[in-house]
């Protein structure tokens, strides 16, 4: 890797085609810090299985996502380190012994694990305990200074913090405190206009999705609620399709924000614009994406490469930090 700022890490979960929300809230920043840091970026397949739901497809998700990612802009050949958390065991490894410092009082009153037993009351396994364990062996083991977060995420990287400041006083300074990359992760909403996209309750558009499936995804989107008949004027500021013209319109956005308060436009006009516009901004990532698909084998090559990569980092660190916790040495 070269001369960067510092080393980012990041992980999602793997869902499969990229929507608009995964693009806007992740994926083009990943792609962006690519111009200053060394990135690695995981997917973090055995966080998945805390909910043991839907894991028959989590082979098939970590590809499709991978795919769109590459499509996107990653690129291994600018230094990016691309692969799957279980091909690199040593994670599981650094988890161990960073439980054995982690106060389980610490787990038990986060409000994100409060929040899992409120959703899986039937499943509160020992994983979901340990998730946030888990990952703050993701990011240490990657001796990675640097993680984007949005506000939300901001607790998460926090606890990770703490458990390597105790680490660190109690067997010395080996493991990097990451710092919070601060980042702009606007909260898209699905073409219901009421929660935020997700593929969990089809309200998504996929970036990969085709030029007609976009237009249908488009056409069924919620607008304005008070703009009932085509004469009354629109609220953009209350309008998500608004909202998302402001990332893929930006030259139209002033003549649709005047035309919408005035009943120039009307509502199916304006979302033939924005598919026309969206269609039009995923082209090139539609048609990077159908080359890469086309050798089957593309996509596990890479993930097989950043694995690699990423296992001699990984082997570097637990090397120290066996020493410094002073587990006797393989002769
Ligand atoms: S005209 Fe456009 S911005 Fe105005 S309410 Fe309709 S879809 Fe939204």
């Amino acid at each position: 890797m070269g001369e960067k700022k510092g080393r980012v890490f990041s992980g999602a979960r793997p869902t499969g085609r990229q929507h608009l929300g995964n693009y806007l809230g992740a994926i083009r920043n990943y792609v962006a810090l690519q111009d200053d840091y060394d990135c690695i970026y995981c997917v973090v397949d055995l966080h998945a299985l805390t909910t043991l739901k839907d894991t028959e497809y989590l082979r098939e998700w970590t590809y499709e996502m991978v795919l769109d990612w590459l499509a996107a802009g990653l690129d291994p050949a600018r230094g990016t380190i691309i692969f799957v958390q279980s091909h690199v065991l040593q994670v599981t490894e650094l988890h161990t012994i960073l439980s054995m410092v982690t106060p389980l009082g610490w787990l038990t009153r986060l409000p994100t694990f409060k929040e899992k037993v409120r959703q899986q009351p039937d499943n509160v396994n020992y994983g979901l305990v340990g998730y946030p364990v888990l990952m703050a062996a993701d990011i240490t083991l990657y001796k990675a200074d640097t993680v984007p977060v949005g506000v939300d995420q901001a607790p998460h990287l926090e606890f990770t913090r703490e458990i390597v400041r105790r680490f660190n006083a109690i067997f010395g300074p080996v493991l990097v405190e990451p710092q919070a990359k601060h980042t702009d992760f606007p909260k898209v909403l699905g073409i219901d206009g009421q929660q935020k996209m997700s593929k969990s309750l089809n309200n998504h558009i996929e970036i990969a999705a085709s030029p007609e499936e976009i237009r249908q995804r488009v056409m069924q989107m919620v607008t304005d609620p008070q703009r009932t008949h085509r004469h009354i004027p629109g609220r953009p500021e209350v309008c998500n399709v608004f909202t998302l013209h402001r990332f893929f319109s930006p030259n139209e956005l002033a003549q649709i924000d005047a035309d919408c308060r005035t009943a120039r436009i009307g509502c199916v006009d304006c979302k033939k614009i924005f598919a026309r516009n969206l269609t039009e901004y995923f082209a090139p990532f539609r048609e990077r994406r159908a080359a890469l698909a086309a050798d089957p084998n593309y996509v596990w090559d890479i993930l097989a490469e950043g694995a690699r990569r990423a296992s001699a980092i990984a082997t570097q660190t637990l090397t120290e930090v066996k020493a410094a916790v002073g587990l006797p040495p393989v002769r």
